[in-house]
């Protein structure tokens, strides 16, 4: 018998880990094929952090050998992470993507064959950027710039194309809202080859290579099989085909391939995903293993039962029961503001309160919806980390536009400022009429230059004194103010209006970058603060990539957030046309794509999970998502068949205003107003016993145990937070 003490025992010591039955069959089955399908929260990511460890303590194998594939460098980091918390005392294996693997590969062949390659993706040069070189091709095609939205759709285009393999005889019938998207494509892979004196290579095109690479050169292919023993992938559902085929080269001849997965969890089959080649795994690896966790160790009783009914609404799926045994935590809150407008601030408010920032993530569709955030938590004091921080709202011609307006506020004299921006203002000023006027120096304003030497037409010249003389008032005008007379008065908004009927822009998305702006401008008491507020908040987003692990706010997009978890998610913008989206109603696909991101968010809950609507947004009437009120319903449901009988009632509240959360209903709240006096001892939800210091209006200012808080008496009346605490 050895003495030595069982691995598993060990680690139950060590870090009071017991893996389940199936998780142990999973570290334990080193050697062959094996695919280990589970639900979110089940232990797949630290079964494979535990078979790591196994592999090296138990097995004898060295780190060097061991090759874990994570969809993304974070998802990398995050691993890694994991890792060293559970084994510092072990050399770290190579977690990286297969992209790093697939640039490695293709540098190798191309240092062999000695032929030199340029990357054009990443930190590429602007000149020979991917993005650049389409931009290009799109105008030389059709005349016109292509938007910032066309480009992400031809980039995904053609991402899906190379990650699905599509042949090039089927380009055409691969679906996309860019016109000539084929023939674009068809250049682009032209002018990769031979438009410079070297080729240049995407992300997608280096696992193209990789895989021809592995392919046709013996060598190399060898090479690489022999340098790992064991071969790990994660989030395996949003593994493409070319990645998967990659993997089946590499682990061609020991087989010994951990496949961590879970299809309800596949988000990125846009991108060329596919999570179908999980369900042939056993027509590529005849001998695999199967194997299924369904037990949920990360979220609360409440939050299970209701994901798992949720995600059932899907038709193509393997059907699992996800369950747990961890306890309950309270309901799932849902609260639904009466506009868009408060979104920001509410959250600010609430999450300022909490105690720790770490466990608390904001998580949203569009990563547009984050700049409204940052303008909040920034103003609030709330450190916040954005992983995916976009710092492309910025730059965004609508934000340079009314820049560029309030510019013109304080000098009319610049033909240069006038040029961003002539044909998006009353009067339309056409290139050729302000080419008449831009090499006349006489220090007068633009405008009357145009009237007196630029071919105008009669209508012109009343409305260009118009634009003039609001300029003029508009000096020293607060930015909010501004900004409501550059939309209506100088009519930037209608010129907005008609270039989305010229180019096909969305209205929605430029108005609302228009509805920010005024967010942020908002108690700016000048242009200069606006515009410097501006440069802040670029800078903040830029360094709030580097709060990892810090104590901040995860603010993230739905897809991001997957495979992390947090005590604390507030789930936003759930309102019917974002999630699902309006061209996802349509498709049966789309539609169950939609579900499982929905599905992918609300899993990442511990214990506290609050879904956030609105009832109105840029003065339209929104609908809450339909995802909502399956979730209401499923909770309602469930509700009336608790099998213990205490069942918490919910209410809507009535009698002050708009019903705008449901939240559980607490008999012994305070329900008027007139119970707030000075002195008097209350109970809150959240902060525990407390006793009122001053009332001022809506504002409460209590001292609880640990801090001073002031609350708005309407929402404590409304969200029944407060109880009288003596007559309890
Ligand atoms: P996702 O699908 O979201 O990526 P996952 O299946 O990878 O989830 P993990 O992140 O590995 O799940 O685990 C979720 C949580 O459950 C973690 O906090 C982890 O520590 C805990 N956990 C996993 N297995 C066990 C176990 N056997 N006993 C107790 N806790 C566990
Ligand atoms: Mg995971």
């Amino acid at each position: 018998m050895n003495t030595k003490q069982d691995f598993f025992t060990r680690k139950k010591e060590e870090l009071a880990v017991v893996l389940n039955d199936v998780q142990l069959a999973a570290v334990r089955h080193t050697e062959g094929p094996l695919l280990l399908l589970a639900s979110p929260g089940s232990g797949k990511t630290t079964t494979v952090i535990m078979r790591i460890a196994y592999l090296i303590e138990e097995k004898g194998v060295a780190p060097s050998r061991i090759k874990a594939i994570t969809f993304s460098r974070a998802a990398a980091n995050d691993m890694k992470d994991r890792f060293r918390k559970f084994f510092p005392y072990l050399q770290p294996v190579d977690f990286s993507t297969i992209h790093s693997l697939a640039f490695e590969l293709v540098r190798a062949y191309f240092r062999k064959v000695n032929m030199p390659f340029r990357l054009i993706e990443g930190d590429a040069d602007m000149q020979f950027h991917k993005k650049t070189i389409l931009r290009n091709l799109y105008k030389s095609t059709s005349g016109v710039n292509i938007t910032e939205d066309q480009l992400e759709e031809l980039m995904t285009y053609i991402s899906y194309i190379k990650n699905k393999m599509v042949p090039s005889e089927k380009w055409a019938s691969v679906a996309t809202e860019v016109p000539g998207a084929e023939r674009i494509l068809m250049q682009y892979e032209a002018f990769k080859r031979t438009g410079t004196g070297q080729l240049l290579l995407d992300f997608d095109d280096m696992l193209t290579k990789a895989n021809e690479i592995l392919q046709k050169d013996a060598d190399l292919r060898r090479m690489y099989q022999e340098r790992y023993d064991y071969v790990l992938t994660d989030e395996s559902q949003d593994t493409s085909m070319v990645q998967h085929v990659i993997v089946e080269k590499l682990v061609q001849v020991h087989q010994n391939l951990c496949v961590v997965a879970d299809d309800d969890q596949s988000i990125y089959s846009w991108r060329g995903a596919e999570s179908a080649y999980l369900l042939n795994f056993k027509k590529v690896y005849p001998d695999a293993k199967i194997l299924y966790m369904e037990q949920n160790y990360r979220s609360s009783q409440e939050i299970v039962t209701a994901a798992n009914q949720f995600i059932k609404r899907n038709k193509h799926r393997y059907d699992k029961n996800m369950f747990t045994e961890n306890p309950a935590a309270g309901p799932i809150r849902f609260v639904r503001l009466p506009d868009y407008k408060y979104q920001a601030k509410y959250l600010a408010q609430n999450i300022g309160l909490l105690e720790n920032f770490f466990e608390t993530a904001v998580l949203y569709r569009n990563n547009t919806s984050s700049i409204a955030l940052i303008n909040e938590f920034d103003r609030a004091g709330i450190p916040f980390y954005m992983k995916d921080a976009d710092n492309r709202f910025f730059s965004h011609w609508v934000v340079q536009d009314i820049l560029n307006m309030m510019r013109l506020t304080f000098t009319d004299k610049r033909a240069d400022i006038l040029e961003q921006v002539h044909s998006k203002l009353n009067g339309y000023i056409t290139k050729q009429q302000l080419e008449a006027v831009k090499r006349i120096r006489n220090n007068k304003s633009v405008f009357d230059n145009l009237i007196q030497y630029a071919p105008l037409k009669a209508y012109q010249k009343k409305q260009i004194l118009e634009v003039k003389e609001t300029l003029r008032q508009m000096n020293g005008m607060p930015p909010l103010d501004a900004i409501k007379v550059i939309r209506g008065r100088l009519g930037y908004e209608k010129a907005l209006e008609n270039l989305c009927k010229k180019f096909g822009f969305r209205k929605d998305y430029l108005i609302g970058i228009l509805n920010t702006l005024e967010e942020i401008a908002d108690t700016l008491s000048t242009m200069e603060e606006f515009a410097a507020r501006l440069k802040h908040l670029e800078q903040v987003l830029k360094m709030a990539k580097l709060k990892k692990g810090k104590n901040a706010v995860t603010l993230s997009t739905f897809h991001n957030s997957k495979g992390l978890e947090f005590e604390n998610v507030y789930m936003i913008d759930l309102v019917e046309g974002i999630i699902p989206g309006s061209d996802e109603k349509e498709d049966e696909l789309l539609m169950e794509e939609s579900v499982r991101l929905f599905y992918v968010a609300m899993t990442r809950a511990k214990k506290s999970l609050e879904m956030v609507s609105y009832e109105k947004r840029n003065g339209n009437q929104m609908m809450d998502s339909r995802f909502v009120s399956a979730i209401k319903k499923i909770v309602s449901g469930r509700k009336k068949t608790t099998r213990t009988g205490s069942v918490e009632r919910k209410v809507k509240m009535v009698g002050l205003g708009k019903d705008t959360a449901e939240i559980p209903y607490n008999p012994n709240a305070i329900k008027d107003v007139s119970a707030f006096t000075v002195g008097k001892k209350v109970k809150h939800r959240v902060f525990g016993h407390g006793e009122i210091l001053s009332v001022d209006g809506d504002t409460l200012e209590i001292r609880f145990e640990k801090r001073v808080v002031k609350l708005s008496a309407v929402t404590c009346l409304k969200m029944g937070l407060l109880e009288e605490v003596d007559k309890l």
